[in-house]
């Protein structure tokens, strides 16, 4: 079994781009809007802040009260898809419940959509086409398998979960590298024979080390993307890490796989926005 060291490979790609903008007179620049007091989005906004900062990209946090109206989360989204000095623009999920997140993200304009989560994106991933920018998550996974040589040609890749921001585009992703792709769900009958079926498993459930080693097939590639926090804040994944790894031909570990290359692939993707404004890529 070999470990898909995520750290190592997010660290990678974090020096790169810290080479890439200390050449660079202009800084790229990010500004992530977050709504309300949600303590892990702040967590994520604050990593996000500071390894912005690491790797010589200006970052701007807008905080808003929860109470913020619809129309002007929307106008601040509009002020910065005119301001010519920021080039990518995230906003922190889950909203509150009373804003439309989708309308949100369609404010962005595609070509400042970090996440990759405007429909424009999200659509292009869909055909098999170049986005503005994918998915931070899903482009970690493919980061991961690329680094660690695992060609997803002909496999079969079942993916436990169907969300918009991870699965999907995920799932599209992997067909675009040839691979046989099967979603699963909550609603998915014989879920422990299909997912042991794989040659590729991703796990993106939220639901604690529901992956046990009967779910996976001997010598299976298995991606873990769940992240829950126990009681005692102790992060687990969505795999049973100590009762799976042995059957696996490959691993990412919770913490430290998945993870850790989200932040990277959105520095990543503010570079490559900066770029495409500019006419460079
Ligand atoms: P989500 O929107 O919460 O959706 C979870 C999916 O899992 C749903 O499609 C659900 O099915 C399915 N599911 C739940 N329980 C299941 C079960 N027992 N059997 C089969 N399917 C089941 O998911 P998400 O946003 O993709 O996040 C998934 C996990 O990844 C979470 O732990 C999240 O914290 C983590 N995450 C990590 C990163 C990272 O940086 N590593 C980034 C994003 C998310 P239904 O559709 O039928 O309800």
């Amino acid at each position: 079994m070999i470990l898909i060291d995520g750290k190592t490979t997010a660290k990678k790609v974090f020096d790169k781009i810290k080479t890439e903008t200390e050449n660079l007179e202009k800084k790229p620049a990010i500004a992530v809007i977050i709504v309300g007091n949600d303590p892990a989005s702040k967590i994520y906004v604050n990593r996000k802040h500071k390894k912005a900062k690491e790797v010589g990209i200006n970052s701007l946090v807008i905080e808003f009260d929860e109470n913020i109206s619809q129309e002007e989360l929307e106008s601040k989204i509009n002020e910065l898809n005119n301001d010519d000095s920021i080039n990518a623009i995230l906003v922190q999920l889950p909203l509150p419940k009373h804003l439309n997140t989708y309308r949100i993200i369609e404010k962005i304009l595609p070509i400042k959509d970090v996440d990759g989560f405007h429909p424009e994106n999200a659509g292009k991933i869909n055909i098999g086409i170049e986005a503005y920018a994918a998915p931070c998550t899903p482009l970690g996974v493919m980061t991961l398998l690329d680094e660690y040589k695992i060609n997803p040609e002909g496999k079969h890749a079942v993916i436990i979960g169907r969300s918009n921001i991870v699965s999907k585009p995920l799932a599209s992703m992997l067909l675009s590298k040839n691979a046989t792709v099967t979603i699963c769900h909550s609603k998915t009958h014989n879920l422990k024979e299909i997912a042991s079926t794989a040659d590729i498993l991703v796990v993106a459930t939220g639901k604690a080390n529901m992956v046990t080693s009967d779910y996976v097939k001997q010598g299976a590639v298995v991606i873990d993307v769940g992240i829950s926090r126990d009681k005692d804040g102790k992060i687990h994944g969505d795999v049973d890490f100590d009762n799976v790894a042995e059957k696996t031909s490959y691993i990412t570990p919770v913490p430290g796989g998945v993870g850790a290359m989200t932040i990277a692939m959105l520095m990543q993707n503010t570079l490559r926005l900066y770029k495409i404004q500019r006419g460079q890529k």
